[in-house]
C-alpha cells in the first residue's frame, strides 16, 4: 500500500477508535456494554438478596467460590490426548450431573451449594456453567479487599459429567497436586494465587465436629492473613476428635489448616510465591484475578463468550494491615523461601487470637 493511501485511511481508523462504546440500559437504569448482559443484573439482585443474605461475605460466598473451582477443574489435557473425554471444565457439569460429581470424595459437601444455586439459574434461564462463575464473582465481591473478577457469559448448557479423580484433595502430596494442576494447564504460581480464595473460606467436612472453622482468622476479609497464618508453626489440634484426614495442626484455636495448604506454603517450588503475598495485598489480588479469569473459562473458548464484567460489583477495599495474630511473634514464622527475606510483621494487640466458626445461615 502506498504511503499516501495509508495516510488517507488513518483518520478513518482514528474516528472509529474514538467512537464511544454503546451502552445498553437494563433494569433500574443500570448500564452495561452489551445488551445481552442485562439478564445478569437481575440475577445479581436476586442472589445478593436471597443467596448471599443481603450482600454478606459469609458461608454461601465461601461455598460459591469453592464451587467455581470444583466445576472448572474437571478438565484434563492428558485424558484429551488419550482420546478420552477430558471434562468440559467450567461447564456447569457439577450442577447438571450433581448425582455423579458430588459423589466424588473430593466434592464432599458441595451438593449443598449446588442445590442452593440451581433454582436461581433455572429461574433466570442462564446456563449452569455461567451461573456458577457469576455467583463466585459476585460472592467474592462482597468480601472487602477482593479484586473485581472478570465475568464472561455464554457457556453452553450441553455437556457431560466430569471424569472422576480430577479435583485435588487436601491429603494429596504437593507433587500430586502440582501435577494435577499442570494437567489442567495451571502453573504452581497460579495455584498459589488461586488459593487466595482460602482467605475467605471455612471447612465443614474435613473435620465435621468443628463445622465452619476458617482457614485464616479473617474469613470475612479477602486479605493476606491466609498466607501469613499458614506459615505460623502449627501447635493446635482444633477439634475435640483429633486430626482428621487432610488436616494438620493449626496455629490458632478455632482455625483449621489443610494439609495441602501447610505443605504448599513450605514446599521449595511454591514457598517464595507464597511468601510474596504475605504483605502485598495488591499483588495477591492481581494474581488471583488473573488466575480466576483463566479458571473461569477452562474448557471454553474465550472468543465465543461475551464480556459482562461490568455487571460485577466493585468490592470495598480491605483496610486491615497484614499482621501476626495477637500472641504470635516473628519466631513463630516457619520461613520457607530461602532466597528472600521475610517481611517484618507486627502482632495485633491483646490476648492470644482465637477464631470463631463462620456461622451457618
Ligand atoms: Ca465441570
Ligand atoms: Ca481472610
Amino acid at each position: 500500500m502506498q504511503l499516501k493511501s495509508l495516510v488517507a485511511i488513518l483518520p478513518f481508523f482514528l474516528a472509529v477508535a474514538a467512537t464511544p462504546v454503546q451502552q445498553a440500559t437494563c433494569s433500574n437504569g443500570r448500564t452495561t456494554a452489551n445488551a445481552q448482559c442485562c439478564v445478569w443484573f437481575d440475577v445479581l439482585d436476586d442472589i445478593q438478596e436471597n443467596l448471599f443474605d443481603g450482600g454478606e461475605c459469609g458461608e454461601e460466598v465461601h461455598e460459591s467460590l469453592r464451587l467455581t473451582f470444583h466445576d472448572a477443574i474437571g478438565f484434563s489435557e492428558l485424558l484429551k490426548l488419550q482420546g478420552k473425554f477430558g471434562g468440559g471444565g467450567a461447564d456447569g457439569s457439577i450442577m447438571h450431573f450433581s448425582d455423579i460429581e458430588t459423589a466424588f470424595p473430593a466434592n464432599n459437601g458441595v451438593d449443598d451449594i449446588v442445590d442452593a444455586q440451581r433454582p436461581f439459574a433455572i429461574k433466570h434461564q442462564v446456563s449452569f456453567g455461567d451461573f456458577i462463575q457469576f455467583a463466585g464473582a459476585v460472592g467474592v465481591s462482597n468480601c472487602p479487599g477482593a479484586p473485581r473478577l472478570e465475568f464472561l457469559a455464554g457457556r453452553s448448557n450441553v455437556t457431560k459429567p466430569s471424569p472422576p479423580d480430577l479435583v485435588p484433595e487436601p491429603q494429596d502430596s504437593v507433587v500430586k497436586i502440582l501435577a494435577r494442576m499442570a494437567d489442567a494447564t495451571f502453573s504452581p504460581n497460579e495455584l498459589v494465587a488461586l488459593l487466595a480464595s482460602h482467605s475467605v473460606a471455612a471447612q465443614d467436612h474435613v473435620d465435621p465436629i468443628i463445622h465452619g472453622s476458617p482457614f485464616d482468622s479473617t474469613p470475612g476479609l479477602f486479605d493476606t492473613q491466609f498466607y501469613i497464618e499458614t506459615l505460623l508453626q502449627g501447635d493446635v489440634i482444633p477439634g475435640p476428635d483429633g486430626l482428621q484426614v487432610g488436616e494438620v495442626q493449626s496455629p490458632l484455636q478455632g482455625e483449621l489448616r489443610l494439609q495441602s495448604d501447610g505443605a504448599l506454603a513450605r514446599h521449595p517450588i511454591t514457598a517464595c510465591e507464597w511468601q510474596s503475598f504475605v504483605n502485598d495485598q495488591s499483588r495477591m489480588a492481581t494474581k488471583f484475578r488473573a488466575a480466576m479469569s483463566k479458571m473461569a473459562i477452562l474448557g471454553q473458548k474465550r472468543s465465543a463468550l461475551i464480556d459482562c464484567s461490568d455487571v460485577i460489583p466493585v468490592p470495598k477495599p480491605n483496610a486491615k494491615t497484614p499482621s501476626l495474630p495477637a500472641g504470635k511473634t516473628m519466631h513463630d514464622i516457619e520461613k520457607s523461601c530461602l532466597i528472600k527475606p521475610f517481611p517484618t510483621l507486627s502482632a495485633d494487640p491483646g490476648p492470644e487470637t482465637s477464631v470463631n466458626p463462620v456461622p451457618p445461615s
